[in-house]
């Protein structure tokens, strides 16, 4: 299979309210322009250097979203372009994206990633964590607040990836029924990735980050 058809097939079965993230991690240039070429202009990296390199040297009509783990220090490197930061886990993190937006006079959109797995490793917050980074939400000028990111358990049991979606969906809808300060909206729910993107889109992800199922297995060095 091919890189434009794997897109066109994923794209197939995506419905009219979730988008798809191409995610180039690892990925040469060539490949991504492939992807490019195809019309598609949405693309996720995971590391800030890897991000930063590549947006220097493909199209900028690319949406770049960073959708792995980001350090404090390394804000300034995406804050001039990045479209979206998918895993925002402290008030932090928070305070320094909304320093480093205003030094390039922008509002740089961003999503609270949420601990949804059984693993112990996996970045986010906790549900109880929320009331109070959102308190803190309310006077950042820079930043918006646009929805929530999760990452179910690496797992072959489809119950229990589906249990942990819902739990992800439930937060979503009871935040958006809850006062949120005004720069915070629930707007965009990220999650499914090549393994369990078909459930995710069934229980209701705007956002599906998909790259192996795209650009085959990684190699890394
Ligand atoms: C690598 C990565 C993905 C894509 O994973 P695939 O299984 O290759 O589709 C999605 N989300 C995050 C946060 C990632 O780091």
């Amino acid at each position: 299979m091919s890189i434009k058809n794997n897109i066109a097939q994923i794209k197939q079965v995506l419905p009219p309210s979730c988008r798809l993230i191409v995610v180039s991690k690892t990925q040469p240039i060539e490949k991504i322009t492939e992807a490019y070429e195809t019309g598609h202009r949405i693309f996720g990296e995971n590391k800030v250097q890897e991000l930063c390199s590549k947006y220097e040297v493909l199209p900028t009509d690319i949406e770049w979203h960073l959708i792995g783990h980001l350090q404090t220090n390394k804000v300034k490197y995406v804050a001039p372009f990045v479209h979206l930061i998918h895993a925002v886990d402290s008030l932090k993190l928070l305070e320094e994206i909304n320093k480093q937006a205003q030094k390039v006079n922008r509002i740089i959109k961003c999503l609270l990633q949420i601990h949804i797995a059984e693993e112990e490793t996996k970045f986010g917050l906790s549900e109880n964590e929320l009331p109070e980074i959102i308190k803190g939400i309310n006077t950042l000028t820079h930043v918006e607040v646009v929805g929530l990111m999760g990452m179910a358990t690496f797992t072959e049991n489809t119950e229990q990836i589906r249990k942990e979606f819902i739990h992800l969906k439930t937060i979503f809808n009871n935040l958006a029924q809850s006062h949120l300060p005004k720069n915070m909206v629930m707007k965009e729910l990220s999650m499914g990735m090549s393994g369990d993107y078909k459930i995710a889109i069934e229980e209701g992800s705007t956002l599906v980050r998909i790259g192996t199922s795209i650009f085959g297995e990684r190699h890394y060095q």
